[in-house]
């Protein structure tokens, strides 16, 4: 089999991990199968280059990007180095060695080819690349990277392009959990998931995938095996819906996870004129500005008058004031109310398609721990509610609790 596999930060943390990942490509490849191997920057080491640039000030662009993207050039060859240690050939790639090319989007770059023969023809002569993830290069040749926690995405991307028979994700837990086992120690491995729903555990904040991967994995069918690299276990098996609608342990329940996102900050727009194009003259110059808007609340207008409230990351929230500052005073719109210190917990399931009362239920276990929201959001498979950061742990745990998701 063509097996493409991304070691993520916390399992090439130091050369001894580098050296027991290598030992398992090198028995991969001994079992007769052609491995890709996909690698992420040391753990902690992506974190520590973002914070070199903030001494100049610097967040995104050009020579951010050429910064972030050292942690993978690193963690590539130490792993070519390590499986020739092994006498296993092996060939490190930058993103465009590789022919990774992407938009010119720098810190969240989308992917729009993948150069296939390059690595195949060195798969085929026995080598194994090792391929630096997170990272591309934009059709001038500028490296580009592809948003935290890109490396995921570079693999599927990876395996969609070679046509591999499946692309495993090597991380520090067992697989996908019913919620972050960091928050909720009870919290399950799920051994089956849908696309759909890792789509939003992961939107949600579960970052054991990248929502990108997921949404590129789901387009083109790549099987993802979610897994721990420091054991053997079987980990979580990302699948399409159940196409012949069998019943499996995904439709015996109607939650299926529970999600936690603690970076959530508030701002609303207060007695805006209420007429038709608001929508658009608020979220137009936030989107050109790069803000990231996400759960979105409207008041129905009073004596023509209408509130519009929106969370957001809070790193984005000075810029995204400052633009609807100025957008209040063009729309003669009263003020602008921020509020920071926000968290969105969620919960996810297919069942919730064919079931009523999931959200009342939800509403019911946020009251009785006490816990007040002040935004819900929902679509076909999740809800979600904002709330205090200070509620958010005890909110997931209580949710996890109550839907029985409890191991
Ligand atoms: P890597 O460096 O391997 O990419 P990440 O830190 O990006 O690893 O993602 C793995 C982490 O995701 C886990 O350590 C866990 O704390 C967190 N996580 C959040 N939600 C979940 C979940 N539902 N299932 C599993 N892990 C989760
Ligand atoms: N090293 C990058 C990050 O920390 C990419 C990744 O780990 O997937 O975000
Ligand atoms: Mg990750």
């Amino acid at each position: 089999m063509l097996i493409v596999q991304k070691y993520g930060g916390t399992s090439v943390a130091s050369p001894a991990h580098i050296r027991r990942v290598a030992e398992r490509v090198a028995a991969t490849k001994h079992q007769g199968h052609q491995p890709i191997v996909i690698v992420s920057a040391m753990a902690g080491e992506t974190n520590r280059l973002v914070e070199l640039a903030q001494a100049f000030g610097a967040r995104h662009g050009r020579e951010v990007d050429v910064l972030l993207a050292s942690g993978e050039q690193v963690t590539a060859s130490l792993m070519a180095l390590a499986l020739q240690s092994l006498g296993v050939a092996a060939r490190s790639f930058l993103g465009y060695q590789a022919r990774m090319i992407t938009d010119s989007s720098h810190s969240r770059a989308r992917i729009r080819q993948l150069d296939a023969s390059t690595l195949l023809q060195v798969v085929d002569q026995g080598t194994i690349p090792v391929i630096a993830g997170f990272q591309g290069v934009d059709q001038a040749g500028n490296i580009t990277t592809l948003g935290r926690g890109g490396s995921d995405t570079s693999a599927v991307a990876v395996a969609a392009a070679v046509k591999a028979d499946l692309c495993e994700i090597y991380t520090d837990v067992d697989g996908v959990y019913t919620s972050d086992p960091r928050v909720c120690p009870d919290a399950r491995k799920i051994s089956r998931i849908t696309y759909d729903e890792m789509m939003e555990l992961a939107s949600l904040g579960a970052k054991v995938l990248q929502i990108r991967s997921v949404e590129l994995a789901n387009a083109h069918g790549v099987k993802l095996h979610v897994r721990n690299s420091h054991n053997q276990e079987e980990g979580t098996m990302v699948v399409a819906d159940n196409p012949h609608g069998e019943p499996d342990d995904l439709e015996r329940v109607v939650v299926t996870g529970v999600s936690l996102d603690l970076d959530q900050a508030r701002l609303t727009l207060i007695g805006a004129p209420s007429k038709p194009g608001l929508q658009s003259a608020v979220f137009g110059p936030l989107s050109e500005a790069g803000i990231v808007v996400d759960v979105i609340v409207q008041n129905p207008p009073i004596d023509g008058r209408t509130n519009l409230s929106f969370t957001l990351s809070e790193s984005d929230l000075p810029t995204a004031n400052q633009t609807l500052e100025n957008l209040a005073k063009q729309l003669s719109a009263q003020r602008v109310f921020s509020d920071s210190g926000l968290a969105k917990v969620s919960i996810v399931g297919v069942g919730m398609r064919s079931h009523s009362g999931v959200a009342h239920r939800m509403f019911e276990l946020l009251a009785a721990s006490g816990i007040e929201i002040l935004m819900i959001s929902t679509s076909e498979i999740k809800v979600s509610c904002v709330i205090a950061r200070e509620h958010g742990e005890n909110a997931a745990r209580a949710l996890h609790a109550g839907f029985g998701l409890a191991g």
